[in-house]
């Protein structure tokens, strides 16, 4: 399985502003949590690109002189993390290509599901790819693009792309974002409305970004625009026939930060309500619901006000653990858990426990989580998952592994209780998850839950995609 298909990703850019770059930086820093194996800025000063690129974390990669070198009124930036494998600095992200008009850098996240079609077209045509990345691909169909304008260059380039993209351009004199018409992926645009800055632009994978660099939100990038910041002002496009939506809805149940603005919601807000939905679905009698923290926090919150059962902290988390610890040769048991997460006996003794967390995955976390609060006195362990269970892969710009890999791929509910070690195991359902949008699913994937993956704007190229992607998991 190339990793290229398994990116997780942030994107960020200003443009018009005097320190560019330090604001791009920060950008990243408050989207840390979208990936943490390299981070990049380009800018531009007018006259050139200047690119800086690493491996590790925005803390890590970015210290004052190298933002310091990094001049000019617009940047762009990207946070990549990818599980395995390829995890080279020639994948690190924004790219930068000279073409007939002069320097272009990129920032995708997402993911297209013909990537490698178009890969092997353009290889064949003679393009030399630098990096396993799809999104290399996008650079290098603008690079031969015979249109006369960069515009027109773009506009055919996405025209081919198919499935996930919010993307950041970067020229000398202009910045361009562009969202795919299905919308996977969220795409905020913001300015500043103060200070000397006042006007600059922003666009960022989540409203987080604007917060701490105290830009207004305006509006999101819409699914199917491409907006343009030039010298001229800011403009937008809608190149692209209109298609129904598909907008993530894993991005409210665990991927997103929590005090993002999302599609027009409150995540926090959206993932408290999964759990009082959750509580309303699978009430079993207990004395106390705990959290997995961090990522089950709201949705326990949530459980615990619809069902008058108090919370209380029985997990708590070390947030110090990076991602590249050394596992010890003797065998601690449950020592991958117990460095994050270690369990209270004085809030667990002789309790009945509900324990809210908001997806699982291999299960392998789930079964060490439940033996620890076993282990620090809880009588009854009622595992409560707020999203249903994980059916399917992600072919839009998450993470998950390999179907073979996912346990609710492969068992059901009842064997996935077992295996976890649970008195009892209930998940949200598919509708459940919808109640906080009045029970409407139009506009949102929920293909790794239900198997539905959007296939509207199919043509037979992405269906076979598909097919040979699914193929290729099964290796
Ligand atoms: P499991 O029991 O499946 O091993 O682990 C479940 C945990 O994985 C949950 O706490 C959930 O928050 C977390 N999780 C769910 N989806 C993802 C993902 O895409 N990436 C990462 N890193 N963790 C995830
Ligand atoms: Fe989001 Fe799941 Fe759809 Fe991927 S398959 S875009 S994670 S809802
Ligand atoms: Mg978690």
């Amino acid at each position: 399985m190339p990793d290229k298909f398994r990116e997780e990703c942030a994107v960020m850019g200003v443009y018009g502003h005097p320190e560019a770059a330090n604001m791009v930086y920060l950008g990243l820093y408050a989207l840390q949590h979208r990936g943490q194996e390299s981070s990049g800025i380009v800018s531009s000063d007018g006259k050139g690109l200047t690119s800086h690129r690493q491996m590790g974390l925005v803390a890590d990669v970015f210290k004052e002189d190298v933002i310091k070198r990094l001049e000019g009124s617009s940047a762009i930036g990207h946070n990549r993390y990818s599980t395995t494998g390829q995890s080279h600095l020639k994948n690190a992200q924004p790219f930068v290509v000279e073409y007939s008009q002069g320097p272009i850098a990129i920032s995708h996240n997402g993911n297209l599901v013909n990537g490698t079609l178009l890969r092997e077209e353009l290889e064949r045509a003679g393009s030399i790819f630098q990096s396993t990345s799809d999104t290399e691909v996008i650079i290098h169909l603008i690079a031969t693009s015979k249109e006369s304008s960069l515009m027109g260059r773009i506009i055919e380039a996405l025209a081919k792309a198919r499935g996930a993209y919010s993307l950041l351009f970067l020229t000398l004199d202009r910045m361009i974002a562009a969202r795919d018409p299905m919308g996977f992926r969220p795409l905020v645009l913001g300015r500043f409305q103060s200070g000397p800055s006042a006007g600059a632009y922003v666009v960022a994978s989540e409203t987080c970004a604007l917060d701490l660099i105290e830009a207004v939100y305006l509006r999101d990038v819409e699914p199917g625009e491409i907006v343009v910041f030039g010298p001229d002002g800011m403009e937008s496009l809608k190149p692209f026939p209109p298609v129904p939506h598909a907008k993530c809805i894993f991005e409210y149940i665990y991927f997103a930060r929590p005090d993002s603005n999302l599609f027009g919601h409150n995540v926090y807000q959206v993932r408290k309500a999964l759990g009082r939905q959750l509580a309303r679905e699978n009430g079993v009698p207990a004395d106390l619901v705990t959290p997995v923290p961090d990522s089950g926090v709201p949705a326990a919150i949530g459980y615990a006000e619809d069902s008058g059962i108090p919370l209380d902290f029985g997990l708590i988390r070390n947030h110090y653990v990076g991602r590249t610890f050394i596992e010890p040769s003797q065998s601690i048991r449950n020592f991958g858990v117990k460095i994050k997460l270690n369990a209270q006996r004085a809030v667990l003794e002789g309790k009945r426990v509900v324990v809210v967390d908001d997806s699982i995955v291999r299960g392998t976390t789930s079964r060490k989580i439940i033996r620890m609060l076993r282990d620090a006195g809880a009588k009854e362990v009622h595992m409560r998952i707020s999203s249903p269970p994980t059916v399917g892969p992600c072919y839009y710009g998450i993470d998950t592994p390999n179907r073979t890999e996912l346990i609710a791929a492969n068992g059901s509910v009842e064997e996935i209780r077992r295996y976890i070690e649970a008195d009892t195991l209930a998940y949200l359902s598919r509708d459940g998850m919808y109640t906080y949008f009045d029970g409407k699913s139009q506009g949102f994937c929920d293909a790794c839950f239900t198997g539905n993956y959007p296939v509207h704007f199919d043509d037979e190229g992405h269906t076979k995609q598909l097919h040979l992607f699914e193929a290729l998991q099964q290796r």
